[in-house]
């Protein structure tokens, strides 16, 4: 901006607040609208918007993510759980088939094939049985099905042995160890009493499920680097998991009763739980194996569960983050770019309507001051006054101390003229050249005259100091004209009135007072644009008579 219009700026900054309101309430709401809070609350309510759809939709992303790991879990416990149920029962029937054929009496005189015929049907895959014993009521082997000779092992010291030799208890699942006949594999035995013709104890039949088999089967399911597939039995012993911390399914480790293995005994329902054998935090799916005191656990790791969401909430969330940052900085930017033309636009209004010189109102914002002005008086029933100011002499002071010098002085007058009219309502402004222009509405004669003497005296006692250090004032005469506007007059009758008394106070010596009164009655409805020329009342006033 130039150092004219920062004049501009200043000068206007010394406006009245009547003047100011000459700005059309059109731009002040306009700047109400783009300086205020609007703009950045709408903003905010957009970006707000766009986080609420945004976390909805990821919060029902991770809502079918979990739904998703539900579904997988189940299918993954229900398809193992029948795969290895239907195993067991291939092995219970060979198993509860050699028991019943030992339990008859012509078994012994058999030739050995026929017995193994008669003791095993082969229809169990190779890899999933071990080995399958008969063992006598002393706890020693006695025959292994498809062998050429029984080992001399004893396994009077088993589990399962001391089981079924106590009672019988139908299909008995040992605890898994490791084979005392197939070099160390981890077995798990399914065994059933063999009874004598009087019910006594007379040994055993048992079959050895290689651990392993369950291996290959659990290593096939892929469900995510945290999660894990366990079976296990209803007493809490790891029988094989995948992955597993020993790399060889973590067989025989015992799970804490309490907990998560209470929970699955208990309940069906899919719960979430620190893990059986480590801390993180799962997703447990379960399933009993058929009537088999076993459980096939799936813990999916809710880190597994949500790594999919986790990157999708990653990416859509800083894409928002970067959008809404993006629309934030750009709205500021055209709000600013807003403000600064919308402040432009004010400047160049308050340009139109300010004297440069004095930064009173100019002659245009004066005319359409008066024009309603007037229209209110009429409408409201009230006296109205206008005041023509014009500086005595003012030549000689711009041939005396030169133009700057009287530039400086209107500056002076004009400022002094402001500060001697006190009301709100009242307007002074700058008319042209040396003149000013005084605006009085709701002021009777009385009043008006009280003003513009006071305007008089002031300026005759108000003083500009030169650089020389030279004093300079300036007297003025003032034309007044006092009126009760009906409606419809053209107001620049007014001013041609106040004009005429400004001119007879020259005539009269300057430095004086001259008033001329339009009454109501003055104005008929057939001179309603012109008043009459000759007023009816005119009057002066000097200093003296002041
Ligand atoms: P009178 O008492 O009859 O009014 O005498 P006057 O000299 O004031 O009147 P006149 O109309 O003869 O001269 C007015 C002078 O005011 C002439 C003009 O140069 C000066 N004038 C008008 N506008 C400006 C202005 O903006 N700056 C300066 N310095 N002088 C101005
Ligand atoms: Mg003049
Ligand atoms: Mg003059």
């Amino acid at each position: 901006m130039s150092a004219a219009n920062d004049d501009v700026r200043d000068a206007w900054g010394d406006l009245s607040v009547p003047t100011m309101r000459m700005l059309s309430g059109q731009s002040a709401v306009s700047r109400r609208l783009v300086k205020g809070a609007y703009v950045p609350v709408f903003t905010g309510l957009i970006i707000a918007a766009v986080l609420c759809i945004q976390g909805f939709m990821l919060w029902q992303a991770r809502q079918e993510a979990w739904s998703r790991a539900l579904h997988t879990g189940e299918n993954v416990a229900r398809t193992l759980s029948d795969s290895i149920a239907k195993n067991l029962e291939v092995v219970e029937v060979n198993v509860a088939g050699a028991q019943s054929v030992l339990e008859s009496s012509d078994f012994d005189s058999l030739p050995q094939r026929q017995r193994d015929l008669l003791l095993f049907d082969r229809s169990v895959p190779a890899d999933l049985l071990n080995v399958m014993l008969v063992v006598s009521r002393k706890g020693e082997v006695v025959l292994e099905v498809g062998g050429l000779a029984p080992s001399p092992v004893s396994l009077a010291d088993r589990d399962y042995f001391l089981v079924h030799m106590r009672r019988d208890v139908g299909t008995y699942l040992s605890q898994p160890f490791r084979s005392r006949y197939r070099s160390g594999d981890p077995t798990l035995a399914m065994s059933r009493r063999v009874n004598g013709a009087d019910g006594s104890f007379n040994g055993m039949v048992m079959a050895g499920v290689r651990l392993a088999y369950f291996r290959s089967l659990l290593d096939n399911v892929r469900l995510g680097p945290d999660s894990a597939v366990t079976l296990l039995s209803t007493t809490g012993t790891v029988l094989m998991r995948s992955p597993s911390s020993d790399g060889a399914g973590n067989v025989g480790a015992e799970v804490q009763h309490g907990g998560v293995l209470d929970r699955m005994l208990a309940y069906s329902d899919p719960f979430v739980d620190e893990g059986l054998l480590d801390g993180s935090q799962r997703l447990y799916v379960y399933q009993r194996v058929a009537d088999f005191p076993l459980i096939l656990a799936v813990g999916l790791a809710t880190s597994d569960i949500y790594a999919e969401w986790n990157r999708q909430a990653l990416t859509f969330g800083a894409l928002t983050l970067a959008f809404c940052v993006a629309l934030a900085f750009l709205v500021r930017g055209l709000q600013r770019g807003l403000v600064r033309s919308t402040e432009m636009e004010e400047l160049l209004k308050k340009m139109s309507l300010t004297d440069v010189l004095t930064g009173l109102p100019n002659r245009r914002a004066f005319d359409d001051r008066l024009d309603s002005e007037v229209r209110r008086m009429a409408r409201e029933g009230r006296p109205i006054a206008l005041l023509l100011v014009d500086v005595d002499h003012f030549k000689a002071v711009n041939d005396t101390y030169g133009h700057l010098n009287g530039d400086r002085l209107l500056r002076t007058l004009g400022r002094q003229i402001q500060r001697s009219v006190g009301r709100p309502g009242d307007v002074a402004a700058r008319f042209g050249g040396e003149e000013f222009a005084v605006l009085l509405p709701d002021t009777d004669l009385k009043g008006a005259r009280y003003i513009a003497e006071r305007i008089r005296s002031d300026v005759e006692r108000c003083f500009m100091t030169l650089d020389s250090g030279q004093r300079l004032s300036a007297t003025v005469s003032v034309g007044l004209v006092s009126a009760e506007p009906s409606g419809g007059e053209n107001p620049h009758i007014l001013v041609r009135q106040a004009d005429e008394a400004l001119y007879e106070a020259k005539a009269q010596g300057r430095n004086t007072v001259v008033w001329h009164e339009i009454p109501a009655a003055a104005a008929t409805p057939a001179d309603r644009t012109v008043l009459p020329l000759s007023p009816p009342a005119v009057s002066t006033q000097s200093p003296s008579a002041a």
